[in-house]
């Protein structure tokens, strides 16, 4: 039997995998304490981060390290292909938590460089719920296909087709009661961004977002 009581019953090697995870938790902790004392007494009574950063699940970019945030800066969610869907009730609670309970100031929708949930949008259909999943992303990258096919390289179609979910996935966004409200509060403004981290740099760039074609269009909200 190994040390774990998971399953597979004996397996040296993830039980040092995932050691060296709580090992790495408790060095933290301590380490945290020892710079700032009162750091998780603070934790526990206050939760009040100015951003809400919806990104991809890709390992390689972890944002509160990416952006040197201290825990307690960042509410993130995260999906594959960071995406704001409306029959995903996971997004709507979290704007309407941290919009409307938090009160964050900013909403930022970051994509990046090299994703796989982009690129399999722009592969045959994986099927099962990647494949539902990727849909919409699918359909955009369907609705763009003429300036996408003109990219040469499949790399730079999928960061190019990044870049635009990142601005459809504002738009889905600004569709949404929580965010509309915010937008239009003057007591309590709201910024919305949108960002690709770029693996090969570990740079962030912020991509400029359409406004009066936003405006033309009808998607912001009356008053603001
Ligand atoms: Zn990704």
């Amino acid at each position: 039997m190994s040390s774990s009581s998971g399953y597979p019953a004996a397996h040296p090697e993830l039980d040092r995998e995932i050691d060296e995870l709580l090992a790495g938790n408790r060095g933290w902790a301590a380490e945290r304490l020892r710079q700032f004392p009162e750091a998780f007494n603070e934790m526990d009574r206050v939760h009040a981060p100015p951003y809400l950063l919806v990104g991809c699940c890709d390992a390689r970019k972890p944002m509160d390290l990416v952006t040197g945030s201290q825990p307690g800066r960042l509410f993130l969610h995260r999906n594959v292909a960071n995406q704001v869907r409306p029959d995903d009730p996971a997004i709507g609670a979290s704007f309407e938590f941290a919009l409307g309970v938090l009160g964050v100031r900013h909403l930022i929708i970051c994509g990046h460089t090299g994703c796989g949930g982009i690129q399999a949008s722009l592969l045959e259909d994986p099927g099962g719920d990647l494949g539902r999943w990727t849909a919409p992303v699918r359909a955009l990258a369907a609705e763009n296909a003429t300036e996408l096919d003109a990219l040469l390289h499949f790399r730079t179609r999928a960061d190019t087709l990044a870049e635009m979910n990142v601005i459809r996935q504002l738009e889905n966004a600004l569709a949404y009661p929580a965010v509309r409200a915010r937008l239009v509060d003057a007591e309590r403004p709201l910024r919305l961004h949108g960002w690709m981290f770029r693996l090969k740099t570990g740079l962030i760039d912020s991509i400029e977002l359409p406004w009066s074609r936003w405006e033309e269009e009808g998607r912001l909200p009356e008053g603001r």
